[in-house]
């Protein structure tokens, strides 16, 4: 067995480690619940939760903990310890069916969005039995959903696992229209995470950086992207030896890390594990941007999530890759040899594209924060506008199908390299398209407006919900069909007529596309605060509350935490701005003024008529510049004061994004003017050059 075999899932209390350790009986219970969603008693749980301690401790755990994720884009982990006093002298280490089963976190310091007064403080985590408890930092960690005394979700995982259930079960109601008995059917995710590097003693010197996770000034530096040298670059020794780390750790963790390389922007990289199922994946996710950051601080680095971390350099996201499969393994995306023929395929397919269009309001609701709007339509991520890729096979398909035309098929073509000693191969049948927000990618679909920093919990809650609606409404009309293959061709006609809008095959990062979107009726949702109220429209109530993913006031809860962290966050980065510019930037325009002045004076003792028009001239234009910069600093100052005026939070969202945004680039602005005039010593801090290019 190579190393790597014998590391992979050491931390895990996986299904090899309960198959060896759990009695016979107990593992047939468990791996019902896992496996078909069965309910799950005490008694089961107690011997579970005993193997399972016994396990950790064989491990090193002297803890345990529900490990939870909250409303926030973090987990969450309170420790208690497995002891217990035995006689008057001793301990022994216990683990309950009760304690595995049921946590009870006091709540009130969550995000609840107006759910729950902070006296009502009591929350409870519950046992998901269907992501493995595994170890990290001596502790056993207990994947859990996290919800308060009154029972409404203060989670991620809770709707997620609803959400896969609804869809689950308008897949199974659909096959069964194709005469197929299938018991399960799961969604699929592989999440590409993208993301920063930089040294560590650097970072440390940048107040924006370590407070805000991204830089809130700086003037770009002479070499940037521009070369398109990085993508794909070889990878820097320091940087491997990182991503060699991580690798091993994620992998004791049962996380399937696979690809790496470097990403366009200088310093940035890119990790893509092997896809699982929706819930592991988004467990995996979480452990993952985790790890990354640790791993980081042990080789001297900082690794940086935020979506647009440096300006005039791309900014990270994180492509979510999903598909449908039941659990024969059969992916219900895969269009296999013959697509116009394969009308199970069309029709899952087709619900995609309905879903996708009908509620574009909700896909881009679910990747919105005040990072991510940097991001998104920046010409290097999919704009605000959702719309569908689909290569073109497929277009070709779905036009025979509108025309009512026969379909004679694409046939793939050879490669040929031109070269004897290189082999040729069957090219593709059709070409990538990276700037669609929404891309079928062969088999699946990849979804790519996320941001790194997210959990990737929202948008699969979404997209799991819209295509289970579309399906329930294909089903609906389906069944008791007398002649299925017809009406179903039908269906799909018809269904493709209504949201062919959807579809654009085009470049994405056009200016056109904007106004052709507009013209199409696509929604263009520019900013947070543009899109969060939609969330709770009635349609989008109807359908939450149709599926049991959200009750209304659980809907309006989300929406309140959205709103509440996007004008936290920008309230943060002000105050932030403020006390850079008060504290660095200003003092360091008025030394180099001072050093200027003094020098020029002592010139002119020292030898009479001597020029100095280099420092009057430096001195005149940074002193306007100081000027300037004083003035935006004032400005924001008071702009930040009346921020609290704004009474709810959607007054106060569209307040940052129309007030104190364009303040906060008006300081920039200046403060980056002065750093490119002013000498190396002066500098407050690290420039971009020294940043991007430190490791
Ligand atoms: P890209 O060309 O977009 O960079 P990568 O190979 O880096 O592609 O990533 C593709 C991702 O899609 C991987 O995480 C892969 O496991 C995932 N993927 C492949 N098949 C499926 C599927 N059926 N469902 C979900 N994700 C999938
Ligand atoms: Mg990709």
């Amino acid at each position: 067995m190579s190393k790597t075999t014998e590391i992979f899932g050491i931390n895990v209390f996986n299904d090899a480690t309960m198959r060896e350790r759990l009695p016979k009986d107990t593992y047939k219970i468990l791996n019902a619940t896992i496996k078909k969603g069965k309910d799950l008693d005490l008694a089961v749980a107690n011997v579970v939760a005993n193997v399972m301690k016994d396990w950790a401790i064989d491990h090193g755990a002297t803890h345990y903990t529900h490990w939870f994720q909250p409303m926030t884009d973090i987990t969450a982990e309170k420790h208690d310890s497995f002891i217990s006093p035995k006689d008057d002298s001793g301990i022994i280490m216990e683990f309950s069916g009760k304690e595995l089963i049921k946590g009870e976190p006091d709540a009130s310091s969550f995000p609840s969005g107006g759910l729950r007064a902070t006296f009502e403080a009591r929350g409870y985590t519950a046992w998901d039995p269907t992501s493995p408890a595994f170890i990290k930092d001596n502790t056993l960690c207990i994947p859990t959903a996290f919800c308060s005394y009154s029972g409404e979700v203060l989670d991620k995982k809770t709707p997620l696992l609803r959400s896969t259930e609804a869809i689950g079960e308008q897949a199974v109601r659909m096959l069964r229209l194709f005469g197929k008995r299938i018991s399960r059917v799961v969604t699929t995710v592989g999440p590409e995470q993208e993301y920063f590097l930089v040294d560590k003693e650097l970072y440390e010197k940048r107040k924006d950086l370590v407070v805000t996770g991204r830089t809130l000034f700086g003037a770009a530096p002479p070499k940037g992207q521009e070369l398109e040298d990085h993508y794909f670059g070889a990878i820097k020794p320091r940087v491997s030896e990182y991503m060699r780390d991580l690798d091993e750790e994620l992998w004791k963790l049962g996380v399937l890390a696979k690809t790496e390389h470097n990403e366009a922007a200088p310093a940035q990289h890119e990790l893509a594990p092997i896809y699982s199922n929706t819930n592991i994946a988004t467990d995996h996710n979480q452990l993952t941007m985790e790890m990354m950051k640790k791993i980081a601080l042990q080789h001297g680095l900082v690794c940086i999530l935020h979506e647009k971390p440096f300006n005039g350099v791309n900014g990270s996201g994180k492509h979510n890759n999903w598909s449908i499969s039941t659990d024969k393994g059969e992916n219900l995306l895969d269009p296999g040899s013959s697509p116009y023929d394969n009308l199970q395929f069309l029709t899952f397919l087709m619900a995609v594209i309905k879903a996708v269009d009908e509620h574009q309001d909700l896909l881009r609701i679910s990747v919105a924060s005040a990072g991510n709007d940097h991001r998104l339509g920046a010409n290097e991520a999919p704009p605000a506008i959702v719309s569908i890729f689909l290569g073109d096979e497929l277009e070709s398909v779905l036009d025979a199908i509108e025309s009512g035309k026969s379909f004679s098929g694409v046939a793939s073509s050879e490669m040929k390299t031109g070269v004897h000693v290189l082999p040729d191969f069957k090219k593709d049948k059709t070409d990538r398209n990276r700037t669609s927000p929404f891309a079928f990618t062969g088999n699946k679909f990849e979804f790519r407006m996320l941001g790194s920093a997210s959990s990737i919990a929202e948008t699969n809650i979404i997209i799991n919900t819209i295509v289970a609606e579309a399906l329930c409404e294909f089903a609906d009309e389906l069944e008791g069909s007398e002649n299925f293959e017809d009406d179903c061709r039908a269906l799909i006609k018809k269904t493709l007529s209504k949201h062919k809008k959807i579809i654009f095959n085009g470049n994405n990062y056009a200016a056109e596309w904007v106004e052709e979107a507009e013209k199409r009726g696509l929604l263009n949702l520019r900013t947070t605060a543009d899109a969060v109220p939609l969330f709770k429209s009635e349609k989008n109530i109807e359908l939450f509350e149709k599926f049991n993913i959200f009750k209304r006031s659980e809907v309006c809860s989300r929406c309140e935490i959205m709103l509440e962290n996007y004008v936290k966050t920008l309230r943060i980065e002000a105050l932030t701005m403020l006390e850079m510019a008060m504290q660095e930037i200003l003092p360091a325009g008025t030394n180099y003024v001072k050093e200027l002045s003094e020098g020029a004076t002592l010139k002119a003792a020292f030898v009479d008529d001597i020029s100095d028009s280099a420092e009057v001239n430096l001195i005149k234009e940074l002193s306007k510049i100081n000027d300037s910069l004083y003035a935006a600093i004032s400005d924001l100052k008071k702009l930040i004061g009346a921020l609290d005026k704004a009474e709810d939070a959607q007054t106060q969202a569209e307040y940052c994004r129309d007030s104190l945004l364009p303040a906060m680039e008006a300081l920039r602005y200046y403060a980056d003017k002065l750093e490119a005039s002013i000498a190396k010593k002066f500098l407050p801090y690290p420039t971009y050059g020294e940043l991007l290019f430190s490791v």
